[in-house]
C-alpha cells in the first residue's frame, strides 16, 4: 500500500497485470496489484473497504438458506449482495467475490444430499461455479446465458463444455443468442429441468439471475415481468427442495417485483 496506505482505505482496489497463458501462477509476487491479478480476471470488480464484509454475509445467507432446507422447507431464498456465480474456488470477477450457490451447493452434500443440481438463469454463464464442480460427478450444473462469443464472461460457457474426468457429462450450457425471449428461452428451461430430473438430485440450488429482464441495462434477453412467474411454476415443477441464491438484475426498478413473481410462481405450484 506504500507510506500513504492509510489514506488508501477509501479507495477502490484494481489489478493492473494479469498472468495469462506463459506466465506462472504458482508465485505469490510481493506487489499487491499484482497479488490481485493473480485471484481475479476483470477490471470492473473492485475491492473496496467494505467487500469482504459484504461478501462474507452473502456466504452466510446462502448457507442460512441451505440449512432451512435441510430442516424441511420446500424453498429458501438467499438475497444476497454481492452476487457470486462468477467467482470460483480462487479467484473473483464479475462483481462476485465467494460464490454463493457453490458454497450451498457444497453445505447440501456434506448433510448428506447425494446429488445436488445447480441451475443456473443469469443472463450470464456461471463460469466459476462451473469451474468449480467441473470434474465432479456428485454436483450437476447447468446454465442457461447469453452466448459467451458475445456476452460476459466470453472466454467460458460453449455448449461443448460438458465437464471432464469423473465429471463429464455433468456439466451443460445451453447458450442463447442476444434477443432471445421468452418463448424460446423457456424451451431451454424446460430441456434444462429435463436433464435435472435424469440426474436425479436430492435438492436443486438456482443461481436465480434477473438480468434476463427486457428492461435490464447490461444484458440482453426480452423476458418480461409477468414470465417470472411462469420461471416458478415451472422450477416448483421439479419438484425439489430449492435453494434460490440472488444473482445479477441490474434494472433496479423492476428487479424487486421480478425476484418476488419468480417466488410467488413457484410457491403457489409448490402448493
Ligand atoms: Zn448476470
Amino acid at each position: 500500500m506504500g507510506r500513504a496506505g492509510c489514506c488508501h482505505a477509501t479507495r477502490d482496489a484494481l489489478p493492473s497485470y494479469w498472468p495469462i497463458r506463459s506466465f506462472r501462477s504458482d508465485v505469490l509476487p510481493a506487489s499487491f496489484p499484482a497479488r490481485l491479478g493473480l485471484f481475479s480476471y476483470d477490471a470492473g470488480s473492485p475491492l473496496t473497504a467494505g467487500t469482504w464484509t459484504a461478501a462474507r454475509a452473502g456466504a452466510g445467507c446462502a448457507l442460512s438458506a441451505a440449512a432451512h432446507v435441510l430442516r424441511g422447507e420446500r424453498a429458501a431464498f438467499a438475497l444476497t449482495r454481492p452476487p457470486g456465480h462468477h467467482a470460483g474456488a480462487d479467484f473473483f470477477g464479475g462483481y462476485c467475490f465467494l460464490n454463493n450457490a457453490a458454497i450451498a451447493a457444497q453445505a447440501l452434500r456434506d448433510a448428506g444430499c447425494d446429488r445436488v443440481a445447480v441451475l443456473d438463469i443469469d443472463y450470464h454463464h456461471g463460469n466459476g461455479t462451473q469451474a468449480i464442480f467441473y470434474e465432479r460427478a456428485d454436483v450437476q450444473f447447468t446454465s442457461i446465458h447469453g452466448d459467451p462469443h458475445t456476452e460476459y464472461p466470453y472466454y467460458l460457457g460453449y455448449a461443448d463444455e460438458e465437464g471432464a474426468g469423473a465429471g463429464l457429462g455433468f456439466n451443460r450450457n445451453l447458450p442463447l443468442p442476444r434477443g432471445t425471449g421468452f418463448a424460446a428461452w423457456r424451451e431451454v428451461l424446460q430441456r434444462a429441468l429435463r436433464g435435472i430430473a435424469e440426474f436425479r438430485p436430492g435438492a436443486l440450488v438456482v443461481s436465480l439471475g434477473l438480468d434476463t429482464f427486457e428492461g435490464d441495462p447490461i444484458a440482453g434477453f426480452t423476458l418480461a415481468t409477468p414470465d417470472y412467474l411462469r420461471i416458478g411454476e415451472d422450477l416448483a415443477g421439479a419438484g425439489l427442495p430449492t435453494v434460490f441464491v440472488f444473482e445479477g438484475g441490474y434494472a433496479v426498478a423492476e428487479v424487486g417485483t421480478n425476484a418476488v413473481n419468480v417466488l410467488d410462481g413457484f410457491m403457489q405450484r409448490a402448493g
